[in-house]
């Protein structure tokens, strides 16, 4: 059966690093399997989900490098979780029940002040037909419960029922039904709590592997019921730990705490934040891998620690830099041409290959460029004038290439004495703006003699 998994975001805001770890190691999963990644849009919350969110998440995901096989809203798929519910009410496993949150609220508090767990006693299974006309008559739309399958036929006298499954992250699980009050499947309004649609959906999708953060895992237990209610094998399940702040606090995508928008903006790469997302609370070091490919190779559910990963964004920019130094021409010539980086003599790669290493982002090389094409001149030291004169006029005619420097600065050594830091700093000021840079070796070519000569003098 072809691997085939899902990601299931809420479009009600833009996809932020904590939403972006269960996204991309079902995207990994599915990659290593050669299997098919679903995106799903949960969109029932009709007030809180909005088109513009839901192709904010589909372009934030490309920039990932994460490409659905498949998606779709559950919006537009309202008539197969109304089959599916018909289906519960009449086999009996879907009920009404008239409670109010405030009744519910009342009921819970007297069970815990009697020391026994809070759970729901199914009183709405007990009400008679005329007694369920008189509720709707005074106007109360019934909630709907799903009857766990907790008792041998009295629903009023339940026993331990273990569903269990064993995580591809947390290993062996198990859980008591009758410990659970039977979950609400369907709100007054008619609308559906997230339960029901995703169950009915992995099962028309044929998902084969639920992967999602370990704040599902109770629920779990209820799902798996519900597969078997309606005579679907549940799939497999893992439930990976979740990011938090340094701090602890979970990442909210409400507040836009580290949306992947912000990141893109920033200049990270893509990789960068992969990396960092994936193999943050894992057995491995996190180190940047060059593609998601890689990635899929390295990573596995089993390595996803069991505590929250604390996510830190200041581990993000040495990730990044690591990642830039190595990245090839090929990979940056667009933006470097965004960025007004124009192809020139003797060419955007040599610049790129001379000043990746001093980058921390692609966007630095901006600075870099400046630097060579058009330094802020650096205030010259009395005693440095007459050096750089000297330095004019030995610097050597075109072509310039990796060995004019070593030439021209040791020429220069010999007429003046000078060495290190009183020999190249003045030429690196002088000729860059810059105290520090990348290798003068790679930059005097690409400054060329006319430029050096007017900056030198
Ligand atoms: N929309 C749900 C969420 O974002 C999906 C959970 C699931 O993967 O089952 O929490």
């Amino acid at each position: 059966m072809t691997v085939t998994v899902r990601f299931a975001p809420s479009p009600t805001g833009f996809l932020h690093i904590g939403n972006a770890r269960p996204a991309l190691i079902n995207w990994l999963f599915a990659l290593r399997r050669e299997g098919r990644f679903i995106l799903r849009y949960d969109d029932t919350d009709k007030e809180r989900s909005t088109d513009e969110f839901a192709s904010a998440i589909a372009e934030d995901l490309g920039w990932l490098g994460i490409a659905p096989h498949e998606s779709f809203r559950q919006s537009d798929r309202l008539p197969l979780y109304d089959a599916a519910a018909e289906k519960l009410k009449a086999a009996g496993l879907l009920y009404p029940c008239y409670e109010t949150s405030d009744e519910l609220e009342r009921r819970r508090a007297r069970a815990r002040a009697l020391g026994r767990p809070p759970v729901y006693d199914r009183a709405a299974l007990k009400l008679r037909d005329e007694e369920r006309a008189r509720l709707e008559a005074e106007g109360r739309r019934p909630h709907w419960r799903f009857l766990l399958p907790n008792h041998d036929g009295d629903p009023f006298v339940t026993r331990r029922v273990e569903r269990s499954w064993d995580d591809l992250c947390r290993g062996a699980q198990s859980i008591d039904l009758a410990s659970l009050s039977d979950p609400v499947l369907v709100r007054e309004d008619g609308s559906y709590l997230y339960t029901l649609p995703s169950i009915v959906d992995d099962i028309a999708a044929g998902v084969t592997h639920v992967i999602r953060g370990e704040d599902h895992v109770a629920n779990t237990g209820v799902q798996i019921a519900i597969f078997e209610a309606l005579d679907a094998v549940p799939p497999v399940f893992g439930h990976h730990n979740l990011l938090t702040t340094v701090s602890g606090e979970g990442l909210s995508k409400r507040k836009g705490a580290l949306s992947l928008r912000s990141l893109r903006e920033e200049g990270f790469e893509p990789m960068a934040v992969a990396s960092l997302a994936v193999l943050t609370g894992t057995s491995h070091a996190v180190e940047p891998a060059e593609s998601l490919h890689q990635l899929s190779e390295v990573f596995d559910l089993a390595d996803v620690s069991r505590s929250s990963a604390k996510f830190d964004p200041q581990e993000l920019r040495p990730l990044n830099a690591k990642l830039v130094h190595s990245l090839p021409y090929a990979d940056v010539a667009e933006r470097l041409s965004g960025l007004g980086i124009a192809e020139t003599h003797p060419g955007g790669e040599a610049f790129w290959l001379a000043v990746r290493e001093n980058c921390e982002t692609v966007a630095d090389a901006a600075r870099w460029w400046r630097a060579v094409t058009s330094p802020q001149p650096l205030p010259v030291a009395e005693d440095d004038a007459a050096f750089l004169r000297e330095a004019a006029e030995l610097l050597p005619p075109e072509p310039y290439d990796e060995t004019t420097w070593g030439a021209w600065t040791g020429a220069l050594k010999e007429r003046t004495g000078r060495k290190g830091r009183g020999l190249f700093l003045p030429l690196r000021k002088a000729l860059t703006g810059e105290e520090h840079g990348p290798d003068m070796k790679a930059l005097l070519p690409l400054i060329g003699q006319r430029n050096s000569a007017a900056r030198l003098s």
